[in-house]
């Protein structure tokens, strides 16, 4: 039986980020006197940002997370801040018409500056750098989707760069993709140092966050809505949900929606200095068009990090991290005996096309959610999105992403199977594709 995401271990998981983020501000736990017009569930970076955003106005806002701020993906993702959802600009064109899309490929364009924008105005530490983003191809053709993509963003303004085979190894390292792209507009963080970045900015702008606050239900009230957990309840004008791959049986069926996919992270003790100066010397991340994609950093200390390449519906278990010190050796073969010291794993909210989701639950009550692992400038683009429409300064119909029919997966009960099953034929057809 697939694991209940939110049965995941209370406290935030021992990771590489857990070790190095500065400690996040004291939040209190849910005491029942608690008012304010709009209530926001989770305090991840869809929650947190929604959340800043309402402050910033001098709306009332609280924040209710069922453990603490950055305990779901986005304490435990890969920190890549990429200008991108999971498919190409054109093909969200195409998808959403040349108005609708055009304006959705503007603002994720920008979702990098409003991260490190953020970061910048409120002085968060999460180490952020802004020195780029490779993506590397693993086959011709995916190096001339690149091609593409290099040349919709260029037309665009954005100055992306196409790079050879010996451009992307000697900004890589490693000889065994057949060429890249460099999008200058990313970067990388540490993903737990910038939530919890983002919850001190929602308390120095006025807004309350409660910790340990697990809300059970919500349910319409004589006015609004009432948002119920162990410890009482609280009643709101709206109510934004952030839950994503953490979503449990809080509003009917939503969990339902997606497929949550546990996907591994690992980090190495130091690297010697000479193979640490040969693996991406220009301190950008690099992530790789593989269907299972393989994300590899180093950090400042000299460790390596490697993402992805992997999941499954169930619980954390050695078995998940088989995969990841075999992709290492294969891209980076200088690297001898590496010691892994930290493993982590978190869930995704995979949606079947990818595509993340908006939802208008109910009059007021809306829910935005299955970022499909690309989450750090989408989460918070959509958390600004329904801070605009709490506020009232513009109609769910208005926002940067269009509005979803909400539908659940007949097939969910099945996640597990398909997850699994889903993994190991991209594993397969991944080592099949041609280079
Ligand atoms: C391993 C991994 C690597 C990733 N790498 C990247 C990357 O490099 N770049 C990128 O852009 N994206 C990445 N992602 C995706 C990104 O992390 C997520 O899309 C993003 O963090 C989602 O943020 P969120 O706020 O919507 O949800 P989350 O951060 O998951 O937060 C949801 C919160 O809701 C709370 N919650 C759930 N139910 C309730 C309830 N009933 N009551 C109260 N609280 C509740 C949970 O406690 C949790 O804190 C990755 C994800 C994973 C798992």
């Amino acid at each position: 039986m697939p694991a209940v995401p939110m049965n995941d271990p209370e406290g935030t998981p021992t990771s590489y980020w857990a070790a190095t983020a500065p400690a996040g501000p004291n939040i209190p736990t849910f005491d029942g006197s608690e008012r304010a017009d709009t209530v926001v569930v989770g305090a991840g970076y869809t929650g947190l940002s929604a959340a800043l955003h309402l402050a910033q106005r001098g709306s009332s806002v609280l924040v209710l997370d069922a453990h603490e701020p950055g305990w779901g993906a986005s304490g435990r993702n890969n920190g890549q801040v990429v200008a991108a959802l999971k498919h190409e600009p054109h093909e969200i064109e195409e998808r959403f018409g040349k108005e609708r899309g055009g304006e959705l490929i503007r603002v994720i364009g920008n979702g990098p500056d409003l991260v490190f924008g953020l970061i910048e105005r409120y002085g968060m530490e999460c180490s952020a750098r802004r020195s780029g983003i490779l993506t590397a191809a693993h086959s011709a053709t995916s190096l001339a989707d690149l091609q593409r993509r290099v040349e919709v963003w260029m037309r665009r303004g954005a100055p992306l760069q196409l790079l050879s085979r010996a451009e992307l190894e000697s900004r890589s390292g490693t000889g065994f993709y057949v060429g890249g792209c460099l999008d200058p507009r990313g970067g990388a963080i540490n993903p737990l140092g910038y939530a919890r970045g983002l919850a001190a900015a929602v308390l120095r702008e006025g807004g309350q966050i409660r910790q340990k606050a697990h809300v059970n239900s919500i349910v319409r009230a004589a006015s609004g809505w009432r948002v119920n957990l162990d410890r009482g309840s609280v009643v709101a004008s709206r109510v934004i949900l952030g839950t994503n791959g953490y979503t449990d049986d809080l509003w009917p069926g939503l969990k339902k929606t997606f497929l949550p996919a546990r996907t591994p992270q690992l980090v190495s003790k130091p690297l010697r200095d000479n193979v640490r100066k040969s693996i991406l010397p220009g301190g950008q991340i690099m992530s790789d068009t593989r269907y299972l994609t393989v994300g590899v950093r180093m950090h400042a200390d000299g460790r390596m990090h490697l993402g992805g390449g992997g999941g499954t519906a169930g619980a954390d278990r050695p078995v998940l991290y088989e995969q990841l010190p075999k992709e290492a050796r294969a891209l980076y073969p200088q690297l001898g005996d590496v010691e892994w010291e930290f493993r982590w794993s978190g869930f995704m909210a995979m949606t079947p096309d990818r595509y993340p989701r908006l939802f208008e639950l109910a009059p007021d009550v809306a829910a935005a959610l299955g970022y499909s692992g690309r989450g750090i400038c989408t989460a918070t683009i959509m958390g600004r999105e329904l801070a605009r429409w709490a506020a009232g300064d513009a109609g769910i119909d208005d926002l940067a992403l269009p509005v979803s029919t909400f539908r659940t997966l007949p097939y969910y009960a099945l996640r597990g199977p398909i997850i699994e099953g889903t993994v190991l034929f991209h594993t397969l057809r991944d080592r099949l594709s041609p280079a």
